[in-house]
């Protein structure tokens, strides 16, 4: 077995603290990664305190993992010992399904592995996240890492970059085109960073007056305080994609009016209650109301190839270990800048 060891919540209601555990003795095809920088994902609180439901304890999380390779299997060809790797929310699916042949292995129709809190496919341990000293993966689910951008900003595109790029390329956003984000935390920010790079006219919703220079700085051409109903009255009628990114329960009415005629809302925050939907603003727009959830393997790929190209990667505030669970009190106080990343030699 692999020795690791980590941070864990225990239940839903007492802090992560430190845990130990073991992880699988790796495959011919898998790399044991060394974590050295893991994002913090509103999901990871979800979780943890099992809004959604489904979680099991105990449990690391930690999602947006980035680190060196300490051990490669023999059948191992993308990656070598020493080089950079990044794995995100899924480490396995079953690899044969429809929609695992075309790269879409987070929609894999027999269900992916989460990267903690499930089952995993070789030994049926429990996962464990990120928030931990190193990671046992296949190589098929681990992404190289490009070479020129900041290993720390790099986490937080494993989970927050690539669930906005996919949507934004799935919806051909792009020049020509008006494109609302809704809330600027983690997710947010990188929406707002690919739109603006996609060449979208992109105006950010918010709630916290106190971002509007820094939605400018990350490439917004006008920000919108959502609570106001005149700023958001000058937008009727206007939108071609609205995506919305908000971790807590709210209306969806106020930015769904916004929608042009034949446009899309594309929500891929999960609150831990589900929203109501005012369905007439849908039916006498014609227009579409969808999900999405993170992206493929190649897409992600992708994705970490266009942010090196391109220079982009999360602003960053990165934090101790220990720091954990005042991290999670001020992601509820909407008091992230914009996505916390752990320093795992602080562990
Ligand atoms: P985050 O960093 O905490 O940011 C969430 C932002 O939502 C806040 O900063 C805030 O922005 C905005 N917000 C909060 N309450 C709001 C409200 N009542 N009305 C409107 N906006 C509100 O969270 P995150 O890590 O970006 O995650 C966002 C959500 O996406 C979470 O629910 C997470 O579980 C989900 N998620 C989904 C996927 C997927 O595949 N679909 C993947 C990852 C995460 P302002 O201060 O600007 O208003
Ligand atoms: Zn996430
Ligand atoms: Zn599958």
């Amino acid at each position: 077995m692999t020795a690791s060891k980590g941070y864990a919540a225990q239940d839903k209601s007492t802090p992560l603290g430190p845990f130990s555990f073991e992880r699988r003795d790796p495959l011919p095809s898998d790399i044991v990664i060394e974590i050295l920088y893991c994002g913090v994902c509103h999901s990871d609180l979800h979780m943890a305190r099992n809004e959604w439901g489904n979680a099991v304890y105990p449990m690391v999380p930690g999602h947006e993992i980035v680190g060196r390779v300490t051990k490669a299997g023999s059948a191992v060809t993308k990656f070598k010992e020493g080089d950079f790797a990044a794995i995100g929310v899924l480490v396995d699916s079953c690899r044969a399904c429809a929609k695992c042949t075309i790269g879409e292995e987070q929609y894999c129709l027999k269900g992916m592995t989460l990267t903690y809190a499930v089952p995993d496919r070789v030994d049926g341990r429990t996962t464990m996240g990120g928030y931990s000293s190193n990671y046992v993966v296949d190589e098929r689910y681990a992404h190289t890492v490009p070479a020129n951008l900041d290993l720390a900003g790099v986490a937080p595109l494993l989970c927050a970059g690539i669930t906005t790029y996919s949507p934004l390329r799935h919806w051909k956003v792009g020049p020509g085109k008006k494109v609302g984000v809704v809330g600027l935390g983690g997710l947010g920010h990188m929406g707002l960073k690919f739109a603006h790079s996609f060449g979208a006219h992109v105006v950010q919703f918010t709630t916290s007056l106190g971002k509007k220079a820094d939605a400018l700085r990350l490439g917004a051409d006008e920000v919108v305080l959502s609570t106001d109903p005149d700023q958001m009255q000058a937008h009727a009628n206007s939108f071609d994609f609205i995506l919305d990114t908000a971790s807590a329960p709210h209306s969806l009415d106020s930015y769904s009016a916004l929608l042009k005629h034949d446009a899309a809302m594309v929500l891929v925050g999960l609150p831990e209650v589900p929203p109501v939907v005012n369905v007439t603003n849908f039916i006498f727009r014609r227009a579409a109301l969808s999900g999405s959830c993170i992206g493929g393997m190649p897409e992600t790929q992708e994705m970490l190839d266009y942010c090196g190209e391109h220079n982009i990667v999360s602003d960053v505030e990165v934090i101790p270990m220990a720091n954990i669970n005042d991290a999670f009190e001020r992601l509820l106080k909407q008091d992230v800048k914009y996505r916390f990343v752990i320093d795992m030699a602080t562990l």
